[in-house]
This record gives structure tokens, C-alpha cells and sequence, in this order.
């Protein structure tokens, strides 16, 4: 039987006691109400309950009496307090029976690593009577649908490693089939850096107002603005996505799924670069999130977490006088930071941060969240300096990821008589 939907609406259900107890956040709340929002399904009610059978069955039975498509995720592990799977069956009445192929995939996955399989792993291998189940290839528990009237319930598994995948690659697909979902709505990304939600918002608004074919949906980051513009009308996207380029311009620094490091890393393979870096405040943050980019070893030669003084001027060659006449968190130290950490590692391009993350180190002269950056290349430097707020952990996050736009637009911008 085909469910058919009846309207464009889901209701989430967060199964876990650790969520209600602050132990992790529910980022696959948001991760599945942002994309069903972006395919056209509105989700009108959020609930997170407990694990406990009867509690979880009843919130799906609520939910199932207001919408059509419900979305359980958590639960579908092989312990006693996974209950997910028992609680659905309560709420719908539709029984589970053991499926052959779930229960030959479970065990071949314990055989490559060497283990047997228990009893409770094939928990996991119950499939309902009255629809399917969505495979798993990054976990044990496969994803499940209940098919009851004209209403539909998905449970997918917790972890966001398992979830994500299963969710872009069946589920959505699925739905899509199944009309709960239209033809994915002409879209265009705009990646931001370097600007702030609020002046990103006023700056777009006049672009895009009076249209109301258009949906516009922000996400935002430190230093980072996602903007994703959507209309049926892809002719009319177009105007305004150009539009909205002539706008950012620079501050754009794609218009892919994909993060500032790895366009950093595009721009340094192309013009065969490579890399130095030099980070006091951010303590090898920049270095994690360049490394985070497979193969960056072709250009990230290394990077130095000078902390000391003593480290700044003997091994990335800052000058005893600069450190006195400036102090180390100055325009002066973090210009001879990138040039020092460029020549110490032999390599094209150097990137410095230094600055007071706090909670101590505040003087009335140098507050806290102050940092400088630089990079630097055989002909040219560039400093930035820049008031953050914040706790010590959102300072060293912004520091990181401005430093990771000056220099992706050091590279970008860098006429090609710049030397190297
Ligand atoms: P498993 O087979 O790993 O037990 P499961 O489907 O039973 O998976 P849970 O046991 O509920 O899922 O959660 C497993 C892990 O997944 C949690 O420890 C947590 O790290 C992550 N997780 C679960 N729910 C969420 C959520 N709503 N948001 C973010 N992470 C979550």
C-alpha cells in the first residue's frame, strides 16, 4: 500500500534521556528541520522525550493525529534502553518481523572486525510487516518505515554520522517518490566570510524583497554566513542570485557545499603554494581546520604554536625590541610572526595569529578579545586587527576562521606579478 500524503508537514520526535539531560545537543533536530524546510516541508512541532516505551509511543500517537509524516530518530540501538522500534509498533499496532538480509549485513560487519554477533545486535535486524527499512552503511541499525493509513513513520538511527548519509541518500529520495516531497526547488548557495549575519541580512534585503516566489534561508557561523536563495521560477533565481553576487562579491568564498579550508586548499594547489603557520591565541586551531582537508599536505608544510616569548624571537626570528616596544600581541609582532614562520619553514606563504582569548591578560590599552593577523609572502604583508567578544572559546573561533579569510583572500587577491 502507498501512503498518500496530505499535507507538507512532519513532526519530529527526539528520542533520548541524555538529550533531556543536557549530556549532548539536538543537532539532528535542527539538521532535520533545516533540510526538510529546504524541500518544501515545514516541520510544526519538535518533540524530545525520554526513553521510555509508553512515553515515546504516546507522543507519536499525538503526533500522528495532527500530521501525516513522522520522523522518530534515536532509539534504534541494540541495547534494552533502544526502544524506539517496540514503541512504534505500540503506537501503530503494525508488527515487526526479522529480515534475512539485515540480519547477513549485521554479521558480516562483526566478521570483518574479528567479533561474534549477540543476540541484541539483531534487535536491530526487525523490519516492520507493513513497510521497509533504509540501509545503513556507516552503522548497525538500519532506518525503518511504518506505513499506517495514509500516514507515514521514519525512525532513523541517533549518531549524526549515520543519520546525515541515510538521510540525503534513501530517505529523502524516498519521499520524494512517495509525493511527500516535490522535485527539489531550483536553489543557489552563496558561502560568506568575513561579514556579519546582521549586515549580511540588511545588505540582501533589498535584493530580495517583493518577490514571493523567493525563499531565503541564513545560517550562520562565526565569520561565516550561508545564504540559500529558492525559486520555482529558475530564470528569475538567476537575476537575483546575480544580483546578490554583485553585492558580496569578495565575501563570497563559494558557491559549493563546501568549507573555507578547502577553498584554501583549491587555491594553493593551483598556483602550486605552500603554507606556514604561526598561531599564539588560536593554539593550532587554524592547523585543524587545514588539516581537516584530505591531502593538505601538498601545501600545510607546518604550523608553530609560539605561546612564549621565548618562542616568538628563537624560533620564528621576532625581534627582542619588537616584543618590548610593542608587547607580543601587536600589528608589529604578528607582521614579523607570518614573515618569520614564511623563512623558519621554507615555505611561500606565512599566516600569524596573536592575541588575549582571556579570561586574563586584559590591559585598557589591549582588551580582552583583541587579536592581529597576518600573512605574508616574499613581497607583501598584510595585517588585520580585530576587536572580538566573547568567551575565550568564541574569541579563539573567530580568530580561526578570520584568519582562514585573510588568508583565502590574501590568495585570491594577490595580483599574479605577487611573488611567492
Ligand atoms: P546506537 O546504535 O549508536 O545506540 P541509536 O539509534 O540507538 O544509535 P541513540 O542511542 O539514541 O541512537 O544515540 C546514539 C548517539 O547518537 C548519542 O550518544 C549521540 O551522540 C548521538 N545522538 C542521538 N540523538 C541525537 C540528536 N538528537 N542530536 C545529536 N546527536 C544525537
Amino acid at each position: 500500500m502507498t501512503v498518500q500524503p496530505s499535507s507538507r508537514t512532519a513532526e519530529l520526535v527526539m528520542v533520548g534521556s541524555e538529550l533531556l539531560r543536557g549530556v549532548y545537543a539536538d543537532t539532528n533536530g535542527c539538521f532535520l528541520a533545516r533540510s526538510f524546510a529546504a524541500e518544501g516541508i515545514a516541520v510544526t512541532r519538535t518533540t524530545v522525550v525520554r526513553d521510555v516505551e509508553d512515553e515515546i509511543a504516546e507522543v507519536i500517537s499525538r503526533a500522528l493525529s495532527r500530521v501525516s509524516l513522522v520522523v522518530v530518530c534515536g532509539g534504534l540501538g541494540p541495547t534494552i534502553d533502544d526502544l524506539t522500534r517496540e514503541a512504534i509498533v505500540q503506537a501503530t499496532g503494525i508488527p515487526l518481523a526479522l529480515h534475512q538480509e539485515i540480519v547477513d549485513a549485521i554479521r558480516q560487519r562483526f566478521a570483518s572486525r574479528g567479533l561474534t554477533v549477540s543476540e541484541n545486535n539483531l534487535r536491530q535486524a526487525y523490519v516492520p510487516e507493513c513497510g521497509g527499512f533504509f540501509p545503513n552503511p556507516n552503522g548497525t541499525a538500519p532506518g525503518l518505515y511504518f506505513e499506517s493509513g495514509s500516514s507515514l513513520i521514519v525512525a532513523l538511527p541517533g549518531p549524526p554520522r549515520e543519520l546525515i548519509p541515510m538521510f540525503h541518500d534513501t530517505l529523502l529520495p524516498f519521499l520524494r517518490q512517495r509525493g511527500f516531497v516535490g522535485a527539489a526547488m531550483p536553489s543557489r548557495l552563496f558561502r560568506l566570510a568575513g561579514i556579519p549575519e546582521s549586515l549580511a541580512d540588511q545588505r540582501l534585503q533589498p535584493l530580495i524583497a517583493n518577490d514571493p516566489g523567493l525563499r531565503v534561508s541564513i545560517l550562520a557561523r562565526p565569520n561565516l554566513v550561508d545564504i540559500t536563495l529558492f525559486h520555482e521560477d529558475a530564470k528569475r533565481l538567476g537575476e537575483i542570485g546575480d544580483a546578490v553576487d554583485a553585492e558580496f562579491g569578495m565575501a563570497i568564498y563559494t558557491h559549493e557545499q563546501e568549507s573555507l579550508e578547502q577553498v584554501i586548499g583549491d587555491r594553493c594547489r593551483e598556483r602550486g603554494l605552500t603554507l606556514g603557520l604561526a598561531e599564539s591565541c588560536t593554539g593550532g586551531l587554524i592547523g585543524g581546520a587545514i588539516t581537516n582537508v584530505p591531502g593538505s599536505s601538498a601545501y600545510l608544510v607546518g604550523g608553530i604554536v609560539c605561546y612564549s616569548n621565548k618562542i616568538k624571537s628563537g624560533l620564528l626570528s621576532v625581534s627582542e625590541q619588537t616584543l618590548a616596544d610593542h608587547g607580543a600581541v601587536s600589528e608589529e609582532t604578528a607582521k614579523a610572526l607570518s614573515e618569520g614562520v614564511r623563512k623558519t619553514l621554507g615555505c611561500d606563504i606565512g599566516l600569524s595569529v596573536t592575541g588575549i582569548a582571556g579570561p586574563d591578560g586584559a590591559t585598557p590599552e589591549k582588551p580582552l578579545g583583541l587579536v592581529f593577523m597576518a600573512c605574508s609572502s616574499k613581497t607583501s604583508t598584510r595585517v588585520e586587527r580585530h576587536q572580538f567578544i566573547g568567551t575565550r572559546e568564541t574569541i579563539r573561533a573567530w580568530a580561526t576562521q578570520r584568519a582562514l579569510d585573510l588568508l583565502r583572500r590574501f590568495l585570491c587577491q594577490a595580483a599574479p606579478s605577487d611573488q611567492f
